[in-house]
């Protein structure tokens, strides 16, 4: 199978939108990540330095994070799991995502 015939695929897009910090009325951009156009940063902040440091290989990154930079401090205990395999011609990135988050797994091309 030649890539892009026959094959389902995800839909994956990074949106920023502007907020005004409350206590210092200061404006920021926040990322979020969406699948398929449904938000998988929903209450929390998508770090864009896991993010990147993710596409380089397996193992356990940082993504999402609570707005003051701590994963911690939104309930994130654990980083995401990210697994990178081929198979034929496409890349394949696996997301093991531990609770709070609400999908357990997602894969996307
Ligand atoms: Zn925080």
């Amino acid at each position: 199978m030649r890539l892009g015939e026959n094959m389902d695929y995800d839909t994956l897009r990074i949106e920023y939108r502007v907020v005004k910090d409350d206590t210092s009325s200061k404006k920021h951009m926040v990322p979020s990540l969406w699948i398929n156009n449904e938000c998988l940063t929903d209450g929390f902040t998508l770090d864009m330095r896991g993010l990147v440091a993710s596409v380089k290989g397996n193992g356990q990154y940082d993504i999402l994070t609570c707005s003051c930079g701590e994963p911690i401090c939104a309930g994130i205990s654990e980083g995401i799991i990210v697994l990178h395999h081929r198979d034929y011609e496409a890349k394949f990135v696996r997301w093991l995502i531990p609770h709070p988050i609400r999908d357990d797994s997602i894969v996307s091309v």
